[in-house]
């Protein structure tokens, strides 16, 4: 707990939270003569996972976080390669901090990550003042390659592993608000999207023993963290096997749900193809366990889902939104991934993607235009054909479309109790607090005498396609 306090991460933009685009960084905790270290991360929940990784191994080597870049001595920048534009955004951001290492010769830089992996030493010839760079899985190596970047030689290790998982390794809880926390459950992907550089940048999918996670959450549970999410690209395909005993993702849910009532599960992302009965199920069981599933769609058309790779079809597709519908009902939140402008795509099949959200009437989605990456199956077998004024008027037509859903399903909810967990205080006005609902819905009302943390019961009276907005019933300690 004592972490807690001083080690926050800030989020810049907390409305696209999960999206790819969010940047957070290091705030600070206490020097007492060490060596400060300012982290900045870029990309998904894994990427913010793996910063609090970072975080615990460069303690131990006695760097302690900062909040000001101008007076770090080691700054890292964990990368994200999904798509060109956040590549670009971190090339920018590495020739801001050249002005400051100009000025502070003995400042080191590093970067970690996807675009490290991605670029390997080829980043070190292009980005000269660039000391170090570190794949996801060598963070181990970290203090090693600082010492060796301290000698005046470069250190790097792209090194890709099929074991590692960090398991033994306590994160350091950076943009804590004390109340929720992620955990890495496994690591890599070996689905091979066509469009998808992440095989490539996190290596092989590997999941982790299921005692070091339910041991991470009971400790954070002890130390009054009231939610976690367990993270991984696709947690559908979770399996942990030594000799006779085994554990699937649905055993894992099950193992950590059952810590407390009290705790709330969350997961993220499953995939079409593996989401099984067995999983919904067992989200039904559980009352604490939330009603939220995100399973990216990619697009509404089985042409392109099959040259996306995505090994399921429109079909398959609708069958598990019908499957979550039957099992979990209606009030079971689902959000997705779309992207707008796949290779060869055609008006009519870009409609299709249009009349799926139609039909699912999904919660939310995170939507993408198509951006080219070196190196994948689709880089190497289809022309990116399709003009990028078409992907962008495409992507505005499904925002469109998902935005006039995401504010129809938000107004079904005026006039019902949601249970949000308290998060902290509303960005607009310090009267009010901000929490999540069951369903993964931000809910801001008037904080009373709540307190951070707390389960409440809010009367919802009014909603954007984005926010829900309501008032305290009644606080509700325990969920049953
Ligand atoms: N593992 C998750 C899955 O299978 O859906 C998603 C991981 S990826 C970090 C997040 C999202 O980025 C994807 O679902 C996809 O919509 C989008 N994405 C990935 N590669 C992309 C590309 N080359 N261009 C545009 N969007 C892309
Ligand atoms: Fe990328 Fe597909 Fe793996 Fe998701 S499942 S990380 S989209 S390859």
């Amino acid at each position: 707990m004592e972490h807690r306090i001083a080690e926050t991460l800030k989020i810049l933009s907390d409305s696209d939270k999960q999206a790819c685009e969010t940047v957070r960084t290091t705030e600070n905790e206490p020097f007492l003569g060490k060596k400060r270290l300012f982290i900045e991360s870029y990309g998904c929940q894994m990427n913010f996972a793996d910063s609090e990784i970072v975080a615990s191994v460069m303690r131990d080597a006695g760097f302690a976080t900062t909040a000001d870049v101008d007076n770090a001595d080691l700054i890292f920048l964990n990368t994200c390669a999904i798509r060109d534009n956040a590549e670009q955004r971190v090339r920018k951001r590495l020739s801001q901090l050249n002005v400051i290492k100009k000025k502070k010769p003995g400042m080191l830089i590093g970067v970690l990550g996807c675009m490290a992996e991605r670029l390997k030493s080829k980043l070190l010839d292009e980005e000269k003042m660039v000391d170090i760079v570190t794949g996801p899985d060598a963070y181990r190596d970290l203090p090693r390659l600082v010492e060796e970047a301290e000698t005046g030689q470069k250190g790097v290790n792209v090194f890709l592993s099929r074991e590692e998982t960090y398991a033994d390794i306590s994160p350091i809880r950076l943009n804590s608000n004390g109340v929720t926390a992620m955990i890495s459950i496994m690591r890599g992907c070996d689905n091979m999207c066509s469009f998808c550089v992440v095989p490539y940048t996190r290596g092989r999918e590997r999941s982790r023993d299921p005692y070091s996670i339910l041991k991470e959450a009971e400790d954070l549970f002890r130390e009054g963290y009231k939610e976690v999410t367990l993270l991984g690209q696709n947690v559908d395909s979770y399996k942990w096997k030594q000799s006779e005993a085994s554990v699937n993702f649905a055993g894992l849910l099950e193992m950590v749900a059952k810590i407390s009532p009290e705790l709330r599960v969350r997961f993220s992302t499953s995939h079409p193809k593996d989401i099984t009965d067995e999983v919904l199920y067992t989200i039904k069981k559980y009352d604490n366990i939330c009603k939220y599933i995100h399973l990216p769609a990619q697009s509404g058309n089985s042409r392109v889902l099959e040259i996306m790779n995505r090994t399921y079809d429109r079909e398959w597709y609708l069958e598990r939104i019908d499957s979550i519908r039957r099992i979990l009902g209606d009030d079971c939140a689902v959000s997705h991934d779309m992207i707008a402008g796949f290779c060869t795509e055609t008006e009519e099949e870009h409609r299709d993607s249009l009349s799926l959200l139609e039909y699912v009437k999904f919660d939310f989605g995170y939507m993408f235009a198509y951006s080219e990456r070196p190196g994948t199956p689709a880089a190497k077998k289809f022309a990116d054909d399709i003009p990028a004024d078409v992907k962008q008027r495409r992507l505005a037509e499904i925002i469109d479309v998902q935005q006039r859903i995401s504010l129809e399903r938000n107004q079904k909810l005026i006039g019902t109790l949601q249970k949000i967990l308290v998060e902290g205080t509303s960005k607009r006005s310090k009267e009010d607090f901000t929490g999540r609902s069951d369903q993964n819905k931000r809910v801001v009302f008037p904080r009373e005498h709540y307190k951070i943390g707390d389960y409440v019961d809010v009367m919802i009276t009014e909603c954007t396609a984005a926010t829900l907005r309501g008032h305290a019933v009644s606080e509700v300690p325990v969920l049953h």
